[in-house]
């Protein structure tokens, strides 16, 4: 497929910007090839700058649950900006979207908005930290929560998907206080908060940054206790499953209750806003009501309250995750057969919006199996015949893919048509060459 522009646009892009890009998997170094440059997207789809179509399973890593420019949030975007798009000081919309958080996140009684999920896992650590007078954290191997200093210690998505070791430029310091644990090990957790005092336990609730890994059964109930039973915060980051796994996220889905929560991506519906939560009796800490320090120029950003709350008002009508729900399992299923078909290992994983696979024999269920088993060979030469065939994934073995209501039956008889071309590609690659 002609990728001229794009490589034209990339070229220029790589001597003004390092790897030409303003976000590290965006360059395609974990699939080799040109990032396709885009022009525009319309509900499911997107336009490249070369005209070329694709199916969008990215929809721009979580946040657009409508898909592209939907008319209800391009609106409400265009009225709010002739009405003004900053003003540093309290406006309505906040305290609306707030409310409609507060009443589907069942671990939230108080928000701060934010700008972007790194800011908010920065800040409700900062904020167990002031509340429990405690330093370390516990995080999990192949769990990504933004690029703060502390959390580039065994992290997932971008760091994964280079295969970076720990980040040069954080301070040893900074490092001491992060100690890592392996997804679903509760032993592993259990001996961490014995053996030191910790301020939190963080956890994505389902893993979406080294590819799409699920809970255990009891593995965040463990988490709960152990983090009840040492003094510890327990915070989820739900910055990619808040109002994707389900309308409450992971906390409401599998009934488990942290202490603060950390939410993103949906709650901007394409803006930059995220925000931090939980307690009544944790948030009252926050500056100005108490002296943990937190702020910034453009949060609460009323373009971004805007689409946010048209955003939750849409998918919390009712329906609406059941139709993603049954969506995303079909392209699921589809992955499963038709690998299966082609004589592939392939491990696949759903919930709510959320689906993914792994080019692997065995299951995957922490980061170091998906490093150690996953054919990242096979996942790029998929990767690439799906993007000829119009569908666009995420870059990388180790990301999940996202769904939004405006995938239909037709985008999902097009995946599946561009799954069989390309899984038979790929079992046609023949075996490694020899290193
Ligand atoms: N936390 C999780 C679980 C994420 O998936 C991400 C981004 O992918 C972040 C935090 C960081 O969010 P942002 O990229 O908005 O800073």
């Amino acid at each position: 497929m002609t990728s001229y522009r794009s490589e034209a646009l990339f070229k220029r892009a790589q001597l003004v910007m390092p790897g030409g890009v303003s976000s590290p998997v965006r360059a395609f170094h974990g699939v080799g090839g040109t990032p396709r440059f885009i022009a525009s997207g319309k509900g499911a789809q997107l336009t490249d700058v070369d005209g070329q179509k694709y199916i969008d399973y990215v929809l721009s890593w979580g946040p657009l649950i409508l898909g592209h420019a939907h008319p209800s949030v391009v609106r409400a975007i265009t009225e709010q900006a002739a009405l003004g798009t900053s003003f540093g000081a309290p406006t309505e919309l906040e305290s609306e979207l707030a409310d409609t958080i507060i009443g589907a996140m069942p671990a939230i009684e108080m928000v701060r908005f934010v700008s972007s999920g790194t800011e908010a896992a920065m800040s409700a650590v900062r904020l167990a930290r002031a509340v429990t007078k405690r330093q370390k954290i516990v995080k999990f191997a192949g769990c990504y929560h933004g690029h703060a200093d502390g959390f580039l210690v065994q992290a997932g998505s971008g760091v994964a998907t280079l295969g970076l070791p720990d980040c040069p430029g954080v301070s040893e310091g900074v490092a001491r206080d992060t100690l890592s644990a392996p997804f679903n090990d509760l032993e592993g957790v259990a001996q961490l908060c014995r053996s030191h005092d910790v301020a939190a336990i963080v956890v994505e609730p389902v893993a979406g940054n080294m590819g799409l890994v699920l809970p255990e059964p009891e593995f965040l109930q463990g988490l709960r206790d152990i983090a009840s039973r040492t003094g510890a915060l327990l915070i989820f980051d739900e910055v990619m499953t808040g109002f994707r796994v389900a309308a409450g996220g992971a906390q409401a889905l599998f009934g488990v209750e942290p202490d603060l929560t950390c939410l993103g991506k949906v709650i901007g519906g394409g803006l930059p806003a995220a925000a931090y939560g939980g307690r009544r009796e944790f948030m009252r800490h926050v500056a100005p009501l108490g002296s943990m320090y937190q702020a910034g120029t453009l949060s609460g950003n009323p373009l971004a309250m805007a689409a946010g709350l048209v955003t939750l008002r849409e998918i919390l009508k009712p329906g609406v995750f059941a139709q993603l729900g049954e969506m995303t399992t079909a392209l699921a299923s589809a992955m499963q057969q038709e690998a299966a078909a082609a004589g592939i290992p392939v491990t696949t994983a759903c919930v709510g919006s959320m689906w993914g696979f792994f080019f692997s024999r065995e299951p995957i269920r922490h980061y170091a199996a998906a490093r150690a088993l996953v054919d990242t060979r096979q996942f790029s030469a998929f990767f690439h015949a799906m993007l000829d065939q119009g569908v666009y994934l995420a870059p990388s073995a180790f990301e999940s893919a996202f769904v939004s209501t405006a995938h239909d039956a037709a985008t999902l008889d097009a995946t599946r048509r561009a799954m069989r071309a390309s899984l038979a590609q790929v079992a046609n690659m023949g075996p490694p060459h020899p290193a």
